[in-house]
C-alpha cells in the first residue's frame, strides 16, 4: 500500500487535480527532455501492486492500486527507450556502490498479490526483466486483516454498514465510495490492534470469509516458490501483518519484521534480504524502524517516500517513485521517472544519506 490514508481521501479530488495540472504543465515545458539533464540521480525503483487486464470500475475504492499489463508493457519499453537500464535489486546495490553512471530503475511489488505471478510475470519473463516482489506472509497465509482489501469487499457486499456508532445505507456505489472514504481514514487511525478488530467486527457482520478473500486475491506459497525459483525474481520481506511500524514497540516492530523474513525462509528455503516498509511514509516508518531493518541485516529497505536515488546505497531507507492507476499513460511515466520526484521530495527520511 502506498502513503494512505491522505492518498484515500484526496485521490479523487484536489490533490489528484492539482497534481494533473502540475503534470500537464510540466508536459508543455517538456520538463521529461531537460530535467534528466539538471537533476542528478542515479536509479529509481518503481512502486506497483496489482497488475489485472481489467480496467477497474464501478466500486473499486483501490483502483490506484492497479496498472493494466498494456502499461506494465509500454513502461518497459518506454524506460528502455530512454536508456535506462532495467535491473535488480542486488544490482542496483552493486552499481550505487560502484559508481556507475548508467541510469537504472528497479521494478518492485508490493504485498503479494495473484496477478504478480498470474499476469505480471509472464510479460516480465518475456521481455527478460528482473523484478522483486515484496510479500507480506499474513496476507499469503490468511492471518492478516488487510484492511483495505477487506473493508472494500464488507461494502461490496452488504446494505448497511455501521462504523463509529453511524450507519450508512449502501444503495448505489456512489454510497460505497462515500463510505469507503469516510470510514477508511478513522480506521486506519485507530492503531493496529483496534483497526484489526474493527476490520474483523466489519467482516463478521458483513459475512467476509477474510482468509477466504486473501487466498483469492493474494499468491499461495506455491505461486510464491515458483517466483522464487526464477533467477530474474526477487522474494522481499513485507512484514507479516502489514502494519504500520512506527506505531509499534521496538519488540512488535522487530517481530513483524523477523517474523515476515522467517515465514517466507520456510516456505521458499531462501530468507529474504531486502525488504520494503509496509505503508512507507515518513509517519509509517520512524528512524527507529529504519535502524532496526540495519541492524537485521537486510541489505536494501525501500520506504513510499518519493524519490529517486543518488546516494551510495548505503543507507536502509531507498525512496520509491508509485506507478499507479492514477497515472497511466507514458507521459506520466516520462516524468515520474525525469528526475521530478527528485525535486518535489521535501519529506525524506531525516536519516544519514548514504
Ligand atoms: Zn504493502
Amino acid at each position: 500500500m502506498p502513503r494512505i490514508p491522505v492518498g484515500f481521501a484526496m485521490t479523487s479530488t484536489l490533490k489528484t487535480r492539482l497534481f494533473r495540472a502540475g503534470f500537464s504543465t510540466l508536459a508543455a515545458l517538456r520538463a521529461d527532455v531537460w530535467l534528466p539533464a539538471v537533476t542528478d540521480w542515479r536509479g529509481v525503483v518503481l512502486t506497483m501492486h496489482r497488475v489485472r487486464p481489467a480496467p477497474a470500475e464501478g466500486f473499486a475504492p483501490n483502483a490506484h492500486l492497479e496498472i493494466t499489463p498494456e502499461f506494465l508493457e509500454l513502461a518497459v519499453g518506454r524506460l528502455r527507450r530512454r536508456g535506462i537500464a532495467l535491473v535488480g535489486l542486488d544490482e542496483a546495490k552493486a552499481r550505487l556502490a560502484a559508481g556507475d553512471r548508467e541510469r537504472f530503475a528497479v521494478l518492485t511489488f508490493d504485498d503479494g498479490y495473484a496477478d504478480n505471478h498470474d499476469v505480471a510475470w509472464p510479460i516480465l519473463n518475456r521481455l527478460g526483466v528482473p523484478f522483486t516482489v515484496f510479500v507480506a506472509s499474513g496476507m499469503v497465509d490468511g492471518t492478516a486483516s488487510a484492511w483495505w482489501l477487506t473493508l472494500e469487499e464488507v461494502l461490496r457486499r452488504a446494505d448497511t454498514v455501521d462504523f463509529a456508532g453511524t450507519r450508512r445505507r449502501l444503495a448505489s456505489d456512489a454510497d460505497r465510495h462515500r463510505a469507503f472514504r469516510a470510514i477508511a481514514r478513522p480506521l486506519r487511525a485507530l492503531g493496529e490492534a483496534k483497526r484489526d478488530a474493527a476490520v474483523r467486527t466489519l467482516a463478521a457482520a458483513a459475512g467476509v470469509d477474510i482468509p477466504a478473500l486473501l487466498a483469492r486475491e493474494m499468491m499461495d506459497w506455491d505461486a510464491v516458490r515458483r517466483l522464487a525459483a526464477d533467477p530474474l525474481v526477487t522474494i522481499g520481506g513485507h512484514t507479516v501483518d502489514h502494519p504500520s511500524l512506527a506505531a509499534l514497540s521496538t519488540e512488535e516492530a522487530r517481530r513483524e519484521i523477523v517474523g515476515g523474513l522467517d515465514r517466507i525462509e520456510a516456505e521458499t528455503g531462501r530468507r529474504p534480504r531486502h525488504f520494503a516498509y509496509p505503508y512507507g511514509s515518513p509517519r509509517d516508518v520512524s528512524v527507529r524502524d529504519v535502524e532496526l531493518a540495519r541492524s537485521l541485516g537486510l541489505e536494501v529497505a525501500v520506504t513510499t517516500s518519493a524519490g529517486m536515488l543518488s546516494g551510495t546505497g548505503r543507507n536502509a531507507a531507498w525512496p520509491r517513485v508509485s506507478l499507479n492507476g492514477n497515472f497511466q499513460c507514458g507521459r506520466d511515466l516520462d516524468l515520474l521517472v525525469s528526475g521530478l520526484p527528485q525535486l518535489l521530495d521535501r519529506r525524506r527520511l531525516a536519516v544519514a544519506a548514504g
